[in-house]
């Protein structure tokens, strides 16, 4: 078994972004620009748009954020959207997900300007990915995608097994290693709540992403003995051995399914930190007019 080190490529690639941000700052006049929008007080929110902000700083973009308590109406926020995206100092704009209820996610999303979706949500990004046309990649498959293709993992012709079939990972995951480009080219099956006979469709995988969001679900019975296997889950549990007060789990069972794996991603330590990489790459291809 062999590590898939998020921690290793994701800081050599923000070295190179890093130096991609000075060239941007030389032509421009200014540096790359990322804006996040946090609604309400969500423990986990609240650490992911830190740590996206600090990873701004970091690779020498500006970063801004923007905090509604969780009373803010749709129409204020909408209104907000309008005026970034009118604001040719910003290159990108995320609204943190969740979203309270009385909010829609989708009217977000898609009011969000398609040219500075950094997170690859908008339908306009989506279709263009489908199409092979520039446009930003989801920042989780995006991440992945460049952690395969660090580690030079063979794709072509392998079977590859999707679990979890959101917007946001599973789906567009699906899409892109099954398109014609490395890493690609792979035979997918996109499985999901109402998959039956998972174990015996995922025991067929030579590469499996487990995007579900439940602890463990990923089980060693499960996995063929060389398999590839990217963890994108997130778990919280609450843990007085930590200094955080929380401790975080993959959906794959890392102690058991490891030794049978050929690589394999951690948690903490893996998908994480590339989905970070993601959202810096496609804010830096906004700055440089990449995407329009
Ligand atoms: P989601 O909750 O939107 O979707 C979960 C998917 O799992 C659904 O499509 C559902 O059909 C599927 N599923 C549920 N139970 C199943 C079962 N028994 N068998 C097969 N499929 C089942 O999830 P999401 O937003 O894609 O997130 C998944 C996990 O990834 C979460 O833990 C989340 O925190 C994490 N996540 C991590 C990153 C990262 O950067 N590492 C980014 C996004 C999400």
């Amino acid at each position: 078994m062999q590590l898939l080190d998020g921690k290793y490529v994701s800081e050599k690639l923000k070295e190179e972004i890093a130096a991609e941000a000075a060239g941007v700052l030389a032509t421009l006049g200014r540096k790359p620009h990322l804006v996040a929008i946090l609604v309400g007080n969500d423990g986990g929110s609240e650490t992911y748009v830190a740590s996206k902000m600090r990873n701004c700083e970091k690779v020498g973009f500006k970063s801004s954020l923007f905090r509604y308590d969780d009373s803010v109406t749709e129409n204020e926020l909408l209104e907000k959207i309008d005026e970034i995206n009118k604001d040719s100092g910003v290159d990108g704009l995320i609204v943190q997900l969740p979203l309270p209820k009385h909010i829609d996610p989708e009217k977000v999303t898609e009011r969000i300007d398609y040219r500075k979706d950094v997170d690859g949500f908008h339908p306009v990004n989506l279709g263009r990915m489908m199409r092979n046309l520039p446009c930003f990649i989801p920042a989780t498959p995006y991440g992945i995608m460049m952690i395969l293709e660090e580690y030079k993992i063979e794709t072509a012709g392998k079977n590859c097994v999707v679990i979890g079939r959101s917007n946001i990972v599973g789906s567009p995951m699906s899409i892109l290693m099954a398109r014609n480009a490395y890493p690609g080219n792979c035979t997918v099956t996109l499985t999901h709540s109402r998959t039956q006979n998972l174990k015996e469709i995922v025991l067929q995988a030579d590469i499996i992403i487990a995007a579900i969001g439940k602890k463990n679900f990923v089980t060693a019975d499960m996995v063929k003995p060389g398999a590839v296997i990217i963890d994108v889950g997130i778990n919280r549990e609450t843990s007085e051995k930590t200094k955080s007060g929380y401790k975080l789990y993959g959906d794959v069972d890392f102690e058991n399914v490891a030794p049978k794996s050929s690589w394999i991603t951690p948690v903490p330590g893996g998908v994480g930190l590339m989905t970070i990489v993601g959202l810096l790459k496609n804010t830096l291809a906004s700055a440089r007019g990449n995407i329009y």
